[in-house]
């Protein structure tokens, strides 16, 4: 079985999905880190295609992310990594052979999924699709927590983020069809998951 959660930035996304894996004790899949380490390897290494990078690339995902080896878990959240990933997911190369990543690895065995174009293109034919949203302020308050930076500035990167993904020709942000919109608006992450939890084993 598939779950697949899509949404904005600091929708509350990862946190439910980790939840949701835990509760049901399916496999988490973070896709947003796979376009992450796209971004690092391409602001590293400047002079190569990024879509060519995408297919070369090893990453591997669990309780801390490695690239090529390296573990890259805290330098892939910098907010120019953040940044330059959504630049490259506006690359139907990187798009491409990232989607034949997520499908490989979710061919066989039970996950929860989340990022921008599971329920829409990865996974279309998951049992259950999941459209996260919260009010831009308090996504930006949420991220800002986390990343222990000032609250305009993420509001700021933010808007600008969800604007391209949102835009973009290729997989634009958008819920699938069929998908359960839930704003996690005001909502502690416990009953998002427990709400998530139950639509999954109906
Ligand atoms: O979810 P996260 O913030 O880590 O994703 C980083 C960026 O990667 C997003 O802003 C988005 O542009 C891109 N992304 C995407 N498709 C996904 C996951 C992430 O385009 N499935």
């Amino acid at each position: 079985m598939i779950v697949a959660i899509d949404g904005p930035a600091g929708a509350g996304k990862s946190t439910v999905a980790r939840g949701t894996a835990a509760a049901l004790g399916f496999t988490y899949l973070d896709s947003g880190a796979m376009y992450r380490c796209v971004a690092l390897a391409a602001l590293e290494r400047p002079r190569e295609e990024p879509a060519a990078l995408a297919a070369a690339l090893d990453v591997q995902l669990g309780e801390r992310v490695r690239l090529d080896g390296r573990d890259v878990t805290e330098a892939i959240r910098a907010p120019e990594v953040s940044e330059a990933a959504s630049r490259v997911a506006s690359d139907p190369g990187v798009r491409e052979a990232l989607v034949r990543k997520q499908r490989e690895l979710m061919s066989a065995g039970d996950w929860v999924a989340e990022g921008r174009d599971i329920g829409t293109v990865v996974a279309p034919d998951a049992e259950l699709k999941v459209f996260l949203t919260a009010a831009p302020e308090e996504r930006a308050r949420r991220r800002a927590r986390e990343l222990g930076t000032d609250e305009g500035t993420v509001l700021a990167d933010q808007a600008l983020r969800d604007q391209r993904d949102r835009t973009r020709a290729h997989s634009p942000l958008e819920p699938a069809p069929g998908a359960v919109e839930l704003d996690t608006t005001g909502l502690d992450v416990d009953e998002v998951v427990a709400q998530v939890v139950e639509l999954a084993r109906r």
